[in-house]
């Protein structure tokens, strides 16, 4: 996760052979890996963070993964986009294990139908759960739920767990793991 990092922190990270990068914002990630994209074919890059509808035809023509889809109106949009891109970024659906009200997120109690009307009435093709447990709770309940829902939905990759608790998510079946400060340091 590059995500306010300086391009001197990323740069020896991205030179010493690393090709995954979460970036948060749209704009952000475009600015700063328009031209490294050009330089590296096998640099995959993955929104991370909130996705407002009016960036999705930038977002679906910028990144190789939306770890974001987190609400109806965001699927409709981005299944338009998709078909008139003829490009489609490999999705993950966001999961709000913990249900907080504050925090972005299918609420787990509606994560199969959601899935279901993805792949049914939106013709999306999706790869994978995310979340972002409660800062203050024990992850590994989280994980576990994100895992199970994963599952039962015939779904094979869980991107879960952060510099605090990356070996606990892993434990319980990451695929991803979403590493920021224990890289590259404190966030400005
Ligand atoms: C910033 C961020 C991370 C990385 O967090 P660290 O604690 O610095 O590893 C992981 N996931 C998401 C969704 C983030 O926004």
């Amino acid at each position: 996760m590059t995500k306010h990092q300086p391009w001197d922190k990323v740069a020896p990270v991205l030179h010493a052979g690393q090709r995954v990068f979460g970036e948060n914002r749209v704009q952000e990630a475009m600015e700063r890996w328009a031209g490294p994209r050009s330089e590296y074919a096998d640099l995959e890059l993955r929104l991370i963070g909130p996705l407002q509808t009016n960036k999705a035809r930038e977002a679906v023509a910028f990144f190789d993964v939306i770890e974001t889809l987190d609400r109806e109106k965001l699927a409709g949009v981005l299944a338009e986009e998709i078909q008139r891109a003829g490009r489609a970024p490999r999705l993950y659906v966001q999961v709000n294990t913990g249900e907080e009200p504050q925090k972005a997120g299918i609420a787990p109690g509606e994560a199969d139908g959601f899935i279901a009307r993805l792949r049914g009435e939106y013709g999306l093709l999706v790869e994978g759960l995310m979340c972002i447990p409660p800062a203050e709770e024990e992850p590994a309940m989280h994980f576990a739920l994100l895992a199970r829902i994963a599952a039962r939905n015939g779904l094979e990759k869980l991107s879960m767990g952060m510099t605090q608790d990356f070996e606990t998510a892993i434990r319980f079946g990451a695929t991803s793991v979403r590493i920021g400060s224990a890289i590259f340091g404190e966030r400005a």
